[in-house]
């Protein structure tokens, strides 16, 4: 009962994908009868930050999670640093990883979503050493280290013994991103991270993730914040309907939209 492989990629005219932190090509996703994804090429090189955009169901979260194989593709191809996520190819032939290779891959991206998904029952300091330690078998002392550098980095030093429910929304975020660092990502996704915050809290989310681009760590953001995008983005991916409606900088996406969807969308946003 092998798993069917992903139909073939499409490999029209986007680079190799060694040359890219993430590339997308032709991706493919249905649920049942409804295609979700249509088709999606995309390619970040590595340190830079590729925003998506787009209306709600257009299939931004289902593309963000076939990036670490959270979902798998009916056809197509997605390789992160040079390397095809979830299968491995024999001649001509792909096989499914098999379940360890597979978090092993996942474990090398960071992810950050909605919701904060803090664990209630540890502090801020456990929530961030918990993944080094249980999954890479860090020792506690050097987990700890660096898990009070990562919460000063975003801005949380004072915030170590304190529990999730005494903190924030912005500052569970925080403590969500340092989290995902911790081990080491070479890539970090981004699933809508402000849009559960309440408005006065969004600022400081956004804040440790331009410093972190600024750091010139590789991020994929689905975001409806035209603004960041506008500052942060190298790449600003319009996707409407399961497919890249347009691509391209900001000062042509968001300031200069070619597509009537586009325009449409962020004359609502905006
Ligand atoms: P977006 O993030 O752009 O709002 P999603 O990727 O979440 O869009 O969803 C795209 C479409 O796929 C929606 O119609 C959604 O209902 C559907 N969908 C997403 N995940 C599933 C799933 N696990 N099973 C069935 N349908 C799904
Ligand atoms: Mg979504």
């Amino acid at each position: 009962d092998q798993p069917e492989p992903p139909g073939p990629a499409g490999s029209t005219d986007l680079p190799p994908p060694a040359d890219c932190m993430v590339l997308a090509d032709n991706v493919h996703k249905s649920f049942g009868r409804l295609e979700v994804l249509r088709g999606i090429d995309l390619a970040v090189p590595a340190g830079s930050v590729a925003c998506v955009l787009g209306p709600s169901g257009g299939g931004k979260s289902t593309f963000l999670r076939c990036i670490n194989h959270l979902e798998k593709i009916d056809a197509g191809r997605v390789w992160v640093d040079g390397e095809l996520v979830g299968y491995r190819q024999s001649g001509d032939r792909l096989h499914e990883m098999r379940e360890r290779d597979i978090a092993e891959q996942r474990s090398r991206i960071g992810m950050v979503f909605q919701r904060f998904n803090l664990f209630p029952h540890l502090t801020a300091r456990q929530n961030v050493m918990e993944a080094p330690c249980q999954v890479k078998g860090k020792r506690r002392t050097e987990a700890r280290t660096r898990a009070d550098e990562l919460l000063a980095r975003v801005g949380l030093a004072d915030k170590g013994e304190t529990y999730p429910a005494q903190l924030s929304g912005g500052q569970q975020q925080r403590v969500a991103i340092a989290r995902a660092l911790a081990m080491d990502p070479k890539l970090m996704l981004f699933d809508e991270p402000t849009s559960a915050l309440d408005p006065e809290l969004v600022g400081e989310v956004l804040d440790v993730m331009k410093d972190l681009a600024r750091s010139g760590m590789t991020m994929v953001v689905v975001t409806h914040e035209i603004g960041f995008a506008r500052e942060v983005a190298d790449t600003v991916v319009f996707i409407d309907g399961g497919v890249v409606v347009e691509a391209g900088p900001p000062d042509q996406v968001i300031a200069n939209p070619r597509h009537e969807r586009t325009k449409s969308f962020l004359s609502k946003v905006l």
